[in-house]
């Protein structure tokens, strides 16, 4: 199908696509790397009277790596997102969790930004920034504001963004000392959006005992679900903490709900089974002594492909 007609605006700078937002309110969008927005239009499932494309608006595509952490712009494709060493070297889950997000040529133009605003709950970059407590930046005309992302993502594709106002960079906070980070999930075919999915931070003390744990799950409710489990896991190394207690203090959190790809029944189960393996990948990858590593693979809890 092709799209309804629309009024295409193109600008060239900032204030001008803000100015165009403005005018236009509820009836405009922004297109960045449509890889979402395109096949709704497409489908006919999006209708705005105004397309505001802010691909020609300069310095939006900058990756800024600091000690406290990553800030994206709004031109930041995935693939440059993925790629970038010193946005691995602050916060390495960006990456991990960039390398399941579709297929490369989606990754190519998709923007982390646009993934963010778009706010769907089986995407992974969502559920990164709520793990992580990171927020997002929204200008309008005459100002900005800083949203956190336990106030960004209100619903299924639903966010803060008010009509006027545009997403102009991301947030994502760094972990202290001796943090790991892993993502885990499952997808009928790969580059699929995930049945479900599990981000996972874990932070050790001096005695490689956890000190911090919490997971973000994907496709299990209508938002990314944060859940703390460090009183479940610490403080203990990870090979003496009860693995099928963490998945089970997850499972009481998430809501999930079947659809064509699963039963609700099979997403907990899974939600489960991603839990304790991208929590044991993050305590793993927190730890530098590799005779602590060894001792968490030793473990016997499970942690193989099988039984998902
Ligand atoms: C086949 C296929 C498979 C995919 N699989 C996955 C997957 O597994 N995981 C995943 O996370 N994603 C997946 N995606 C989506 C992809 O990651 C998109 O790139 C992403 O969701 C949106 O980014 P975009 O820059 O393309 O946004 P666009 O498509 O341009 O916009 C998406 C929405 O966000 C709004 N928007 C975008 N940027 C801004 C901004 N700066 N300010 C205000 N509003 C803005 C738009 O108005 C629109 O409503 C898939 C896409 C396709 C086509």
């Amino acid at each position: 199908m092709k799209p309804p007609p629309f009024d295409y605006h193109g600008p060239a700078t900032l204030d001008e696509a803000l100015g165009v937002l403005a005018e236009t309110g509820p009836d405009g969008k922004v297109l960045a790397g449509g890889q979402s927005l395109i096949p709704l239009l497409n489908m006919r499932l999006a209708a705005p009277a105004h397309i505001v494309d802010i691909n020609r608006l300069p310095g939006l595509d900058v990756i800024e790596a600091g000690p406290g952490g990553v800030r994206v712009g709004a031109l930041a494709r995935h693939a440059a997102v993925e790629r970038s060493a010193a946005a691995a070297a602050v916060q390495p889950l960006l990456g991990q969790a960039l390398r399941l997000v579709a297929h490369p040529v989606i990754r190519n133009r998709g923007t982390v930004v646009g993934s963010l605003v778009h706010a769907d709950p089986s995407a992974e970059m969502p559920a990164v920034l709520a793990l992580l407590g990171g927020s997002v930046r929204l200008a309008r005309r005459g100002g900005e504001r800083e949203v956190p992302a336990e106030e960004f993502f209100t619903g299924p594709m639903e966010s803060a963004l008010l009509p006027g106002e545009m997403a102009v960079s991301a947030f994502f906070p760094a972990l202290p000392g001796r943090s790991g980070t892993a993502f885990r999930e499952l997808a009928r075919r790969h580059g699929d959006y995930a049945m479900a999915g599990v981000a996972a931070a874990v932070t050790l003390d001096d005695d490689f005992r956890i000190a911090a744990a919490r997971v973000a799950c994907v496709s299990v409710g209508p938002v990314p679900v944060v859940v703390d489990v460090t009183a479940a896991c610490g403080p203990r190394p990870a090979a003496s903490v009860d693995w099928d207690a963490v998945a089970a203090a997850v499972l009481d959190r998430i809501e999930p709900e079947a659809d064509i790809h699963a039963t609700a029944e099979y997403r907990r189960h899974l939600t489960g089974v991603l839990a304790v393996r991208a929590l044991r990948d993050a305590a793993r990858e927190a730890s530098e002594d590799p005779e602590a590593s060894d001792a968490s693979e030793a473990s016997g809890a499970s942690d193989g492909e099988e039984g998902a």
